[in-house]
């Protein structure tokens, strides 16, 4: 009885992740001896090749080296879908609609379908991987149940997805290095802008008295007073969408502007109350936009930039930025947090003098090209923006997967 040292996918698997053969098999013996046949692949081991002696031998090697993978690749599970990420898939799974749209709407973490994949890890070990993956914040995984260290005592699925610290900082919203390249000689650093997000929690009228609401307004000023916003120009079409279910009344133009002020956001969260006109540069992103279901009938107006506006560009600030919420209508402390902040800067926008805020649509990947979305926080109807045309759209959903 022998088994080479080549029949195997472990082999590949435990090369791919730099982990050498007799790292792992330490304290085992790899025999070197005259040709045999190979258990598993019949092929001759020649002299000179080590080989397992038997399939003890070499089911021990596996648990070893399976650790050892595990090892490797636990390092990158900073946060998982046990701890940190929870938030932020109640989040995706609220806001995006997963079931319609298949799975391209995360836009933060890794799945560790893919993850196990581009390790190159077989199907095979797959599973035994999976078992002792282990998340270096929370400690779910490989560890059995353990109150404080593994509450829920259960181990990855292939489902499961990890984040990293800059996932999390990220999702949070706005990454105060990036947000301080807007103007010179004013630093937002990342803890101050943690106080701030507990701060307006608890007191979302006084987001000015704090100092790095205070700092975040003036880097805004400062951005919009040294002409560095971003232009977009008289004569561009931009797209707007709105839903309804089939049997439903026809909207008119009236009813594809936006709610008018004060009725949008009239929540004790919003001390301006400004209401938002959304709109993309891609008619094909509507429906993802709006989150249209199977039932729904879009109407779809081509609007027309009537003179150049001043925008602020938060791509290179969020990841995944998704516009503005009502925080009302938010049940979630986590995600109020969240949009309390973008809220705060739109409003510092609004006050600045910003027309609106541009940034990068987030269902790029289940639309097959980029694209932009504008939201406009202040405008003068007709005469900044106009409605040309409306038409009514039926899409088919197309389920990935
Ligand atoms: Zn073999
Ligand atoms: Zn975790």
């Amino acid at each position: 009885m022998a088994i080479c040292l080549k029949c195997n996918d472990i082999f590949e698997s435990l090369e791919n992740l730099n982990i050498s053969i007799a790292e792992v098999a330490e304290g085992f013996t790899l025999v070197t001896s005259i040709n045999k046949l190979c258990l598993y692949c019949n092929e001759e081991i020649s002299i000179g090749e080590s080989y397992f002696k038997d399939e003890k031998n070499f089911v021990e090697f596996q648990n070893k080296a399976v650790l050892a993978i595990a090892d490797s690749l636990s390092k990158q599970i900073e946060f998982c879908s046990h701890c940190k990420g929870i938030d932020i898939e109640s989040y995706t799974y609220r806001f995006t609609k997963v079931e319609e749209y298949g799975t391209e709407t995360f836009f933060l973490g890794i799945d560790l379908e893919g993850f196990l994949r581009c390790h190159y890890i077989s199907y095979s070990l797959k599973e035994l991987v999976l078992k002792q993956l282990e998340c270096q914040y929370c400690n779910y995984g490989r560890e059995p149940y353990h109150p404080k260290h593994n509450p829920n005592g259960g181990h990855f699925e292939i489902t499961d997805r990890f984040y990293s610290q800059n996932d999390i900082d990220s999702f949070y919203g706005l990454d105060a290095k990036e947000f301080s390249k807007l103007a010179h000689g004013i630093e937002l650093h990342n803890h101050e802008l943690d106080d701030f997000k507990d701060y307006i929690f608890l007191n979302p009228l006084l987001a000015y008295r704090h100092e790095a609401g205070i700092k975040i307004f003036n880097i805004l000023k400062k951005h919009y007073d040294k002409e560095q916003f971003t232009l977009i120009k008289k004569g561009t079409s931009l797209y707007r969408g709105r839903k309804r279910k089939i049997d439903a009344k026809e909207h008119t133009m009236e009813d594809l502007w936006n709610p008018g002020e004060g009725i949008a956001s009239h929540g004790r969260y919003n001390s301006v109350g400004t209401s938002v006109l959304y709109c993309s540069d891609t008619e094909s992103s509507i429906p993802y936009e709006i989150h249209t279901s199977p039932d729904d009938v879009v109407t779809i107006a081509e609007m027309f930039v009537k003179s150049d506006l001043k925008l602020l560009d938060v791509s290179a600030l969020f990841k995944g930025f998704e516009g503005f919420i009502n925080p009302d209508s938010l049940d979630s402390k986590i995600l109020k947090k969240k949009y309390l902040l973008t809220n705060y800067i739109r409003d510092c926008c609004y006050q600045i003098g910003y027309n609106g805020i541009v940034y990068e649509g987030v269902h790029a990947g289940s639309l097959g090209n980029r694209y932009k979305n504008y939201a406009f926080v202040k405008f003068n109807k007709e005469k900044m923006l106009d409605i040309g045309t409306l038409k009514s759209v039926k899409y088919k959903v197309v389920y990935n997967q």
